[in-house]
């Protein structure tokens, strides 16, 4: 799907044109490709003083990365990244001196720039300014990703007490920002909550080995999946509704894995799955619960076929399908044994609500709500249940939508512009790595930090 605005305010004539008006014009976002340096330019790393030596921990590890790490802000350097390590902030003053020598560097951040901050979840057991200091850096971090430019993006690691800041997936979730693979992620803090997890041999290829399952793969984000999965690594089978079979076999020949007709409301979709991807592959490691559908209608309009739909395929689907492989765990080798993933589709309308989808709305708010309550029923293997809230999309779902309001929904977020299915399955991979391990019921938006809601 293209964004006919975004390319004209970045070409010829209507760029000027653009300009001189002064509309509104993102920049087209900036995607990865394998071998591509991790940041644009210098990683800038800035602390409290409480925070030193989580700073020097993190500064280290940079260094590990190939970054080209500074300690101190100089006015007349372009960094690529500023990374702020607040882990140890026990009052909001606390937060001035780093903050502001940060301001300082922001108007030279180099397009697609990145603002990391690592910091402490803010919880009723803090005493009332140690918690003030770290709600603090949530509000401060959601405000400063609304400031940024040029495909700059601002996003926060919450680590939890205790968990030390190289925990694998304090790593992970601080190089996923870092990168362009979260290109559309922005003004997110996400929290790591444990330990747990482990460091990739190969960054480019986390999830070698993997056997991994993608629902709703046929096309649009689940076919974007697919092949984000493939090129980390991962086996995969791609399962979708048998009327899409010729485009679920073209992306199953694509990535080199292998196609399930298969619609996932059926009673036994989870048998089918575990039939198919242990006959073929020996081992199932990653499920992504990706196929999903819209029948919008206002509440008072709405025909209980509409409503019925939506449920069963969003979230009662994925409800049995899981109850049957949880149940097969154990039973028979090799089904989600070893640092199992689960990854759900979630949707900022599960969020924030959206008019006009009740129904679809219930069933992703179900999604959050159901991760929440899974992972922990996969932590005696090191698994994770996680969920990704899209915001809008670029997909044939979205081209649905009448085209003033797709006009207006794609420029309500920070960046600008609707996300590529792409994004979406960056941060699919991130969830389904090893290094994401310590993540446990949570749910990413990718949004462009919609403008809109919560
Ligand atoms: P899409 O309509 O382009 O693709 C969905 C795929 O799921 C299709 O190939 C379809 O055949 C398949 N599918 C539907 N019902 C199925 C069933 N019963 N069994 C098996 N497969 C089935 O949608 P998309 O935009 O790529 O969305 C993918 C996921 O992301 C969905 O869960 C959607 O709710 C979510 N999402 C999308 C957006 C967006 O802006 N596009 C935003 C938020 C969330």
């Amino acid at each position: 799907m293209t964004d006919t605005y975004l390319t004209l305010v970045n070409t010829g004539v209507t760029k000027t044109i653009a300009k001189r008006l002064g509309l509104p014009r993102p920049v087209p976002l900036r995607r990865h490709r394998p071998g591509q340096p991790l940041t644009g330019g210098p990683v800038l790393v800035l602390h409290d003083d409480a925070s030193a030596r989580d700073a020097d921990v993190v500064a280290g590890q940079l260094v590990g990365w190939d970054l080209d790490v500074r300690r101190h802000a100089a006015s007349a350097e372009r960094y690529g990244a500023v990374v702020l390590v607040l882990t140890g902030a026990a009052h909001p003053e606390d937060l001035s001196a780093p903050v502001l020598a940060a301001a300082g560097t922001l108007r030279s951040l180099e397009s697609a720039g990145r603002v990391v901050t690592l910091s402490r979840p803010a919880t009723a057991d803090d005493g009332p300014a140690v918690a003030a200091a770290r709600q603090g850096v949530d509000g401060l971090l959601r405000s400063l990703a609304k400031e940024l430019r040029a495909g700059a993006t601002g996003n926060g690691v919450v680590v939890a007490d205790g968990v030390p800041v190289d925990a694998p997936s304090v790593l992970g979730a601080l190089r996923f920002f870092l990168s362009t693979r979260s290109a559309f992620v922005d003004g997110q803090p996400l929290a790591v909550d444990s330990a747990g997890g482990a460091l990739p041999g190969d960054w480019d290829r986390p999830l070698a080995g993997r056997v991994a399952v993608v629902t709703g793969a046929a096309r649009g984000i689940g076919a974007a999946i697919a092949a984000t999965l493939a090129r980390d690594g991962a086996t995969v089978v791609a399962v979708d509704v048998p009327a899409a079979g010729e485009q679920l076999a073209r992306v199953a020949n694509s990535v080199h894995g292998s196609a399930l007709q298969l619609d996932i409301t059926a009673p036994d979709a989870g048998e089918r799955i575990l039939a198919h991807t242990l006959s073929r592959h020996g081992r199932l490691d990653v499920v992504v619960h990706n196929a999903g559908i819209t029948r919008d209608r206002l509440l008072a309009n709405m025909e209980p076929d509409r409503w019925d739909s939506v449920l069963a395929v969003n979230i009662a689907a994925q409800l049995r399908i899981d109850e049957a492989l949880l149940a097969a765990r154990g039973t028979r080798d090799g089904v989600l044994a070893d640092a199992p993933r689960i990854v759900s589709l979630a949707s900022t309308s599960g969020i924030a609500g959206n008019r006009g989808q009740t129904n679809y709305a219930a069933s992703k708010g179900g999604v959050i709500g159901m991760v929440r309550a899974t992972a922990p029923l996969l932590a005696d293997a090191g698994g994770t249940a996680n969920a990704v809230a899209p915001g809008f999309v670029e997909t044939e779902m979205t081209a649905r939508i009448p085209a003033l309001t797709r006009q207006v929904a794609r420029r309500l977020n920070s960046l600008q512009q609707g996300g590529q299915p792409v994004d979406v399955a960056e941060a699919v991979a991130f969830l389904a790595s090893p290094q994401a391990g310590g993540i446990l019921g949570r749910t990413l938006r990718v949004c462009g930090q919609n403008l809109v809601g919560a």
